[in-house]
């Protein structure tokens, strides 16, 4: 029996990693031992690259190094070795329990990295990047729990919201659907997961112009995430967005219009209950966008007489959001608008003008 004497250390890896993520060796598949095929990490073709900080992954080419290298690998680089040096250790049952125990959680912490880094990638728009760190959250999670488990599906879901966003639909469809068969695989009611999945799957079929199952796949989104939030819930506007988004791509005006009226609504009642819930970058980078494209709507297909409160409602949301985040001057502006356009149609004594109003004085305290 071969005894190897391990300790865990995932620091001292560190220095090396400086001087050579960007060396490359050049590697010959051909040269490796019998049956041992050397992948690359991120696309699984034929490996002619290794990274020389940890030496145990490889890639197909250079680009692929580097991707990987920025979206998750130099995150994790340093992880690797011990991890597998674990991997073969031969020790006492007490020992290997120990590491054993020491390895899951080590894996948890990447799973964890990784889904914080792909996350802030999709934030950024950076989808390419966001891809690495996503397959190293899914890689994990299948290790760590089981191969179709509920874990793995928080992963496949990023790998799919990203791969829309490069508009590869083929492969953003074969992991959402990976993703709905592991949801009904778990037997699990988990609305959370749930009603994401409905989400993704309603954008993707959107963008293909299957808009008969993009309705359908909203129409659970919706119906899910009512029932966990109640149906007047911020988290739920996104839903009705998508809705409307596919209204107006069929050209069914009206319909679009009072969906987008309806995430108007949401988020002008939830401003006005000043609740201190914090929402993160994310959902506000969302309610930018979702304000942006219905005020552009909202410019295009309503006649003249009505724009007036229609349009002073999107900037009084804006208004609200920029507010919040403390973007005062950004507030100040959009508030100024609505205030503006309701002045056009109402007297001093509106609750709208009261409230921007006092909005305003309030912004004139902080700037
Ligand atoms: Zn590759
Ligand atoms: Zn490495």
């Amino acid at each position: 029996m071969i005894k190897k004497k391990v300790t865990l250390n995932f620091n001292n890896l560190k220095h090396k990693i400086k001087l050579f993520y960007i060396q490359t060796k050049k590697i010959i598949p051909l040269a490796n031992p019998r049956g041992v095929k050397l992948l690359c990490e991120l696309c699984g073709k034929t490996a002619y690259y290794q990274c020389l900080g940890c030496r145990i992954t490889y890639y197909c080419s250079e680009k692929h190094q580097k991707i990987d290298y920025e979206g998750i690998h130099k995150k994790i680089c340093s992880f690797l070795v011990p991890l597998k040096e674990v991997s073969e250790f031969l020790g006492s049952e007490d020992q290997r329990i120990k590491l054993q125990k020491e390895v899951r959680a080590k894996k948890l912490e990447i799973i964890h990295l990784a889904t914080t880094e792909a996350k802030k990638n999709m934030f950024e728009e950076n989808y390419e990047l966001a891809i690495p760190a996503a397959l190293q959250a899914l890689r994990y999670s299948q290790d760590v729990y089981k191969k179709k488990s509920i874990e793995s599906i928080p992963s496949y879901l990023l790998l799919g919201k990203a791969t829309t966003g490069l508009k590869n639909f083929k492969q953003a469809e074969d992991y959402l659907l990976l993703a709905k068969y592991a949801l009904f695989k778990s037997k699990k009611q988990d609305y959370k997961i749930r009603y994401q999945l409905h989400r993704n799957l309603g954008i993707l079929y959107t963008f293909k112009k299957q808009y008969d199952e993009a309705l359908f796949e909203l129409s659970n989104d919706i119906y899910y995430s009512s029932l966990l939030h109640g149906p007047e819930h911020i988290y739920v506007s996104g839903g009705y967005f998508q809705l409307g988004n596919i209204f107006y791509y069929q050209k069914k005006y009206n319909n679009a219009l009072s969906a987008y009226s309806h995430v108007i609504n949401i988020w002008n009642s939830y401003f006005k209950k000043k609740n201190n819930e914090v929402f993160d970058e994310a959902l506000q980078a969302e309610a930018q966008n979702m304000f942006t494209r219905i005020l552009e709507i909202r410019k295009e297909l309503l006649s003249e007489s009505e724009k007036n409160i229609e349009l002073a409602q999107v900037y009084m949301a804006f208004g609200q959001l920029h507010y919040m985040t403390k973007n005062y001057m950004e507030a100040k502006s959009n508030f100024e608008e609505a205030l503006k356009r309701y002045q056009l149609e109402y007297n001093s004594s509106n609750i709208n003008i009261i409230q921007i109003k006092s909005f305003l004085r309030e912004i004139e305290l902080n700037i």
